[in-house]
């Protein structure tokens, strides 16, 4: 398959019967900021009676599992610790599979990636600054551990550089450049790192979390799942990181993806599935039928006219809706990969598209 031919699948059962395990990512899928999102604990009870799975996977590499557990269980949700995967376990495994039992390892984050390190078996050394204000007492460190934290300054960061200058392996818990906050987006993990790889004028050897597999293999084999479903909101890690594992993924748009992100993502930013909710898990997928420029599915009829996309005819589902927008504006895209499509008739029926 060529790099941008990814089309949406069609699944005549539920998802929930189709795949033995849904790997959910959290923001902007189970929850958006505090809030968790409406229908979600209903839906994930419903799909766990129909003996799918669940894993809940998470980038975030600060929280503990119990944390995190703890949280899913305020929302009303039942998880508990061992249904958390973290890209800090996957970045303790990662570092424990190339290092001997006892090793020190510098932990730049927080108490995730001190408790992940320690079930490994392996010794974290934490900085504190009150104490030391040049470097931890002890032999210089074998590896750098590196994942969010509000805690992490500056003297984490210069220590952190003169350790992976000095050849140390080095681990990130993801890349992600930026985190939400309550004021808006802050420096995430991504540019903590960069900080680092711009001093030591190296980049780290092994990135944990979505998109790369560490953190899905860690998870497979938690859950021994033989057909997992990625379900998350962001093409970039959640549905990128599917297509590098090999698994199909569904794209809710409950989270930071727009309907005009998803019809215009290109080669393995395209997700398999697609719903406006968790509810796309319990449905069958139906997929649109094309002919030429257009394609329809139930009452839809959408359509590229002069490169413009347009919505001639609407249907009630509105699931079936967001399908054949984006079916048909990547077959378009991949007939014209040099032209602009616009969007802006799409964006008259859905005003937040
Ligand atoms: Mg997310």
């Amino acid at each position: 398959m060529t790099e941008n031919t990814r089309r949406l699948k069609a699944s005549d059962e539920p998802l929930v019967s189709s795949y033995d395990c849904a790997m959910l990512d959290l923001d902007g899928v189970v929850y958006v900021g505090a809030d968790v999102i409406e229908g979600v604990p209903r839906l994930l009870d419903e799909a766990g009676k129909r003996e799918m799975a669940l894993a809940f996977v998470t980038n975030n590499a600060s929280r503990t599992p119990q944390q995190v557990a703890e949280h899913l269980q305020r929302l009303g949700i039942a998880a508990d610790a061992s249904d958390v995967v973290t890209s800090a376990q996957a970045a303790a495994r990662a570092t424990a599979d190339r290092l001997s039992p006892g090793s020190r390892v510098l932990v730049i984050g927080g108490e995730g990636l001190v408790e992940a390190l320690r079930d490994r078996h392996l010794e974290p050394v934490v900085w504190e600054a009150r104490t030391s204000h040049l470097e931890p007492a002890g032999d210089i460190p074998t590896a750098v551990v590196q994942g969010f934290h509000p805690s992490v300054g500056w003297e984490q960061l210069a220590y952190g550089a003169h350790v992976v200058s000095g050849g140390a392996l080095w681990v990130a818990a993801n890349l992600d450049l930026t985190i939400p906050t309550a004021r808006g987006i802050a420096p995430g993990n991504g540019t903590l790192v960069d900080a680092i790889a711009a001093a030591a004028g190296r980049r780290p050897d092994v990135v944990a979390g979505k998109p790369f597999r560490p953190l899905f293999d860690e998870t497979v084999d938690r859950t021994g799942s033989r057909r997992p479903l990625v379900v998350g909101d962001r093409l970039d890690t959640d549905i990128e990181g599917a297509v590098r594992c090999g698994a199909h993924s569904l794209l809710v748009m409950t989270g930071v993806t727009d309907l005009r992100t998803a019809a215009l993502a290109v080669g393995d930013r395209r997700p398999d599935y697609v719903s406006r909710t968790l509810s796309g898990l319990l449905a069958s997928h139906p997929v649109p039928e094309h002919a030429g420029d257009r394609a329809a599915l139930g009452d839809w009829l959408a359509e590229v006219d002069d490169g413009e996309l347009v919505v001639p005819r609407r249907g009630s589902d509105e699931d079936e809706g967001l399908r054949v927008v984006i079916s048909v504006a990547w077959q378009w895209l991949d007939d014209h990969p040099d032209r602009r499509l616009g969007l802006d008739g799409v964006r008259r029926i859905w005003p937040d598209a």
